[in-house]
């Protein structure tokens, strides 16, 4: 009866990637424009990509 079922929150993505931008300085007191890249596990499945009913 608690087949797997495709999640609604991310259809089996898992997840999604962000990117944040920060401006840091850098060794010569530049100030630098960088984006981090990052992995957003999906809040509903938890990154497993399905839910269990
Ligand atoms: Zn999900």
């Amino acid at each position: 009866m608690s087949e797997p079922q495709i999640c609604p929150g991310c259809a089996n993505a898992r997840g999604t990637e962000k990117v944040q931008h920060t401006v840091e300085t850098d060794a010569n007191g530049q100030q630098v424009h960088r984006e981090h890249r990052y992995w957003s596990p999906c809040g509903r499945c938890g990154g497993a990509g399905v839910i269990h009913g």
